[in-house]
């Protein structure tokens, strides 16, 4: 079972601490007997113990620095919000694929924004923009945000300021079980609380350092009799032997942990796995040692964003996994709805 995340080390900028979190923040690492350090800028965290590069990634992964959100700028987030709204970046978890590898290079500390009352006056203003349309916020494009909320409460107060809102709602997707401090959260059912599951070889080989499937399940469970809008997010779909097994197992358990109530109002999303010749470097570089296959010989080149290529599964594998895995949702999830299949 993986312990809820306490970091090694912990860097404080020195504005961080003109917000009550940062105060709160300090206070509370000092008391857990953290160690804890001061940094002029997130930039200049530097000297994180570790003889090389290899060393060094793994410990800025357990380290966190607590600063101040200077852009207020939302970028989007399509295809399953209108906005990422940024509380964090960086992970503590070590999937092999994770794409904060390459956007977050050679600094994969995590950071987490204490100026978090900003935050909200700039969703604030994206959502007058729109209205009377809805705005949806996802709160986990650059980190998995459950897995570090538990210090910060920062998720917490986010799905309570949504709770409150007319026109926003607030989604986010994680890997981790550790959800109890969010059961009591007034969310009035304006945050849609996803799960992203694999199938078994896929958490096994490629997830380390994150909640395995049953505490996903277990989490998913409570959650959904908080009251809250319940989704899974089945990320990267990957083939290997035995995947049609696999990912039928893997909804089958969730099916059978499920209260009936939980699958009237449910999501699915989709999303096959796919890398880009960057990220590909980053990967054999950090784990190298993954099983993780990055054939692009195998695979079908498309456009991506900023003109980078990815290579994803041919047009008759996606049509594979479409019909199987949407088979299984139809099967064992009459009610549930497919968001879409990237
Ligand atoms: Fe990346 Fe999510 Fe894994 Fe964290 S849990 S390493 S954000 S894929």
């Amino acid at each position: 079972m993986v312990k809820p995340f306490v970091p090694q080390l912990v860097y404080f900028e020195p504005r961080a601490l003109e917000y009550p979190l940062g105060k709160r923040l300090k206070d509370k690492f000092e008391n857990m007997g953290l160690e804890i350090r001061e940094t002029t800028s997130h930039n200049q965290v530097r000297n994180l113990p570790g003889d090389n590069d290899f060393q060094k990634y793994r410990n800025a992964k357990s380290t966190l620095v607590v600063g101040v959100r200077k852009t207020l700028k939302f970028d989007t987030s399509k295809p399953s919000a209108e906005y990422a709204i940024p509380f964090a970046t960086g992970c503590m978890g070590h999937c092999h694929y994770c794409y904060l590898q390459t956007t977050m290079g050679s600094k994969p500390y995590i950071r987490t924004y204490v100026n978090t009352d900003e935050i909200f006056d700039a969703a604030d203003k994206y959502m007058k923009e729109r209205a009377p349309e809805i705005t949806r916020f996802e709160a986990s494009c650059t980190s998995d945000i459950v897995g570090i909320d538990h210090l910060t409460h920062s998720l917490k107060q986010a799905i309570e300021y949504f709770g409150k809102s007319q026109h926003g709602l607030l989604r986010f997707v994680t890997k981790f079980a550790h959800v109890d401090h969010l059961l009591d959260a007034e969310h009035n059912g304006r945050t849609r609380f996803r799960f992203s599951i694999n199938a078994d070889y896929v958490i096994k080989y490629f997830e380390p350092g994150t909640s395995r499937l049953p505490e996903r399940i277990e989490a998913a469970v409570k959650i959904a009799e908080a009251g809250y809008p319940l989704g899974f997010i089945i990320a990267p779909i990957y083939l290997h032997e035995g995947w049609k097994t696999g990912y039928g197992e893997m909804l089958e358990k969730l099916e059978e942990a499920l209260p009936a109530f939980a699958k009237k109002d449910l999501t699915f999303e989709l999303i096959q796995h796919r890398f880009t010749q960057p990220a590909k470097r980053v990967i054999q570089k950090n784990y190298p040692m993954t099983k993780l296959e990055l054939d692009e010989s195998k695979r079908k080149w498309k456009w991506g964003r900023y003109g980078i290529g990815k290579y994803v599964y041919t047009n008759e594998e996606q049509e594979d996994m479409k019909d199987t895995i949407g088979g299984y949702i139809d099967r064992l999830f009459p009610e549930a709805r497919i968001e879409y299949f990237t």
